[in-house]
């Protein structure tokens, strides 16, 4: 089953341009298109079998050729240099270096030393410590480099709000959890 690329969630949508990754809704496929469209046209032409240019020279997670970009410490791969967009206390994503080194298990494992290297997608310290839906997230969101995204995450059981019935989706929503083992989302709160 594919997964959402922004949440995580059951993914219903695949991208028509590039057929690469896939959206549970038109509203996450828009909050992710503004860093998506560059990097689309550039997996198109992959994909077609185009002379495509060379990945050391675009943003690995937004296509942006245009530097300045750097070679992340945990992979190797070419980023955006811009952690300087980041306003602090904003958590917004619009740094790829930032997103890069704070939202996903690759560099995550690179900084901790305890996990004794290699590939964090066989680490069984990154596969748990976190409730399974966050750690889903972690290996398949936005912000690993699409052929880093992990093939096999854990599953999950989504939780839905025992008031109003919407699914609480974690990285959207911190909801409030009750002494039952329910939930409630932050709007029925
Ligand atoms: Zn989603
Ligand atoms: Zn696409
Ligand atoms: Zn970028
Ligand atoms: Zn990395
Ligand atoms: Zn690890
Ligand atoms: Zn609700």
């Amino acid at each position: 089953m594919a997964i959402c690329l922004v949440c995580a969630h059951p993914a219903l949508l695949q991208c028509s341009g590039c057929h690469r990754v896939a959206y549970c809704s038109q509203e996450h496929q828009r909050a992710a298109w503004d860093k998506h469209k560059r990097l689309c046209k550039i997996l198109q032409k992959i994909e077609r079998g185009e002379p495509s240019p060379d990945p050391k020279s675009y943003c690995g997670l937004c296509g942006k050729t245009e530097g300045p970009l750097r070679t992340t410490d945990c992979c190797g791969k070419t980023v955006c240099d811009d952690y300087e967009k980041y306003v602090m206390f904003t958590f917004s994503y619009n740094s790829c270096s930032r997103n890069h080194d704070r939202y996903t298990r690759c560099h995550y494992h690179h900084n901790e030393r305890s996990h004794g290297g290699g590939d964090w997608k066989t680490c069984s310290e990154c596969r748990g410590g976190y409730e399974p839906e966050l750690t889903t997230w972690y290996a398949t969101n936005r912000f690993n480099f699409l052929d880093d995204i992990h093939p096999n995450p854990p599953t999950f059981t989504p939780k839905y709000c025992k008031k109003c019935g919407k699914v609480v989706k974690k990285i959207e929503d911190s909801g409030s959890s009750l002494p039952d083992g329910s939930v409630l989302c932050n709007a029925c709160m």
